[in-house]
C-alpha cells in the first residue's frame, strides 16, 4: 500500500486537520457525529491511482473550489478548472525518490485537508544504443561530446519560459495523425559506451516530412536546431506544461507564435542524434519530463 493516495476528510472548523488513509470506513461515524449544518465532504482524487516514477499526475479536488492553496511536499501547485473541478498537474521525475510525500489542501476559511502522495518504483529496461557516424560513431571521444552537449542542450530546454495562466483547452491530441506506431517508449535506459542515457520521451514512427501538429493551444517558446535533438519546437501550454517535438526536418512556426490545437508546426525528420527517422515527443510538467503515453491517457482525446 505504499502507493496509497486517496484522501478523504470531513471538515469541522477552522484549523481542523485530519489525516485519513485507507481504510476509509472510519469516515462515516465521524461525519455522523457532526452537527448537520457543518457536514461537508471534501476529497482529493488522483489519476493515475498508482503513481510511479516518471508519471504525470492529475489531482482533482472534489467538494469545493474555495481553495487557498494545494501544497505537495511544501511546494504550492497551480490549480485550474478541469471538467468543472479544481485540478492540478504534477510531474514525477523518472529518478524521484520513492515513498510518501505530504499533501495539504488549505481552504479559504483556513481549514485544511491533508494526505499522503506516494510514489512507487518504475521498472526501467536497458538497451544498447550506438552513436551514429554523423555524430562521431562509437568512440569514447564521441561519447564524451555527446554527454556534454546533451547537458548543454538540456539547460537550453529547461530555460524556456511558461505563462502564468492556462493556455490549453480541453484534451490533447496526438502530435501526428494515425496510424500511430510507437517505436520507443519513455523511461528506458540507453547504454551508450560507459554512459546510461534515459529516454525521456516517446518515439513515434514517422517518415521524413510527416506533418507534426500542436497537441493543444499554446505559444512557441523554442524553435531552433540543436546538435543532438535536431530541429526542435517547444510549445508552452502555461502553468509549466510544455510539449516538445524533436528531430524535425523542418520547423513551420516562428518563435513566440501563438498556436491553436491541431495547427501544423513542423515536419518530422531524422536530424540530430537518431539512427533513423521518427518523431520524438517529450512532455514536461514544471520542468520534469514525464511519460507522454501516460499523459495522453489522462489528458488525451
Ligand atoms: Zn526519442
Amino acid at each position: 500500500m505504499n502507493w496509497l493516495i486517496l484522501l478523504i476528510a470531513s471538515v469541522v472548523g477552522a484549523g481542523a486537520y485530519f489525516i485519513y488513509e485507507k481504510p476509509i470506513e472510519i469516515q462515516e461515524p465521524i461525519i455522523a457525529n457532526l452537527p448537520q449544518e457543518t457536514q461537508e465532504e471534501i476529497s482529493i482524487s488522483m489519476l493515475p491511482e498508482k503513481v510511479e516514477q516518471g508519471d504525470p499526475v492529475l489531482i482533482t479536488i472534489n467538494g469545493t473550489t474555495t481553495v487557498e492553496s494545494l501544497k505537495l511536499n511544501g511546494k504550492a501547485l497551480k490549480t485550474f478548472m478541469h471538467n468543472g473541478k479544481l485540478s492540478a498537474l504534477v510531474g514525477i521525475d523518472l529518478r524521484s525518490s520513492l515513498g510518501s510525500f505530504p499533501m495539504v489542501l488549505t481552504l479559504k476559511d483556513g481549514r485544511t485537508v491533508s494526505g499522503k502522495f506516494a510514489v512507487g518504483e518504475r521498472y526501467i529496461a536497458k538497451a544498447p544504443l550506438g552513436i551514429p557516424e554523423k555524430l562521431g560513431g562509437d568512440t569514447p571521444e564521441a561519447e564524451k561530446e555527446l554527454i556534454s552537449t546533451l547537458v548543454e542542450e538540456g539547460k537550453l530546454i529547461s530555460a524556456v519560459p511558461t505563462a502564468n495562466e492556462k493556455l490549453w483547452e480541453g484534451k490533447f491530441r496526438l502530435p501526428i495523425n494515425p496510424p500511430i506506431v510507437i517505436t520507443d517508449t519513455y523511461g528506458y535506459s540507453r547504454v551508450t559506451g560507459s554512459s546510461n542515457i534515459s529516454h525521456k520521451g516517446t518515439d513515434f514512427r514517422a517518415k521524413v516530412g510527416t506533418p507534426v501538429y500542436a497537441m493543444n493551444s499554446g505559444k512557441v517558446v523554442f524553435a531552433r536546431f540543436l546538435r543532438n535533438y535536431g530541429h526542435t519546437v517547444i510549445i508552452d501550454h502555461g502553468f509549466g506544461l510544455h510539449t516538445i517535438y524533436m528531430h524535425l526536418s523542418e520547423i513551420s512556426v516562428p518563435l513566440n507564435k501563438e498556436v491553436k490545437k491541431g495547427e501544423l508546426i513542423a515536419k518530422s525528420g531524422d536530424t540530430g542524434y537518431v539512427l533513423g527517422p521518427h518523431l520524438h515527443l517529450s512532455v514536461r510538467i514544471g520542468g520534469i519530463s514525464i511519460d507522454p503515453e501516460k499523459f495522453l491517457e489522462i489528458l488525451g482525446e
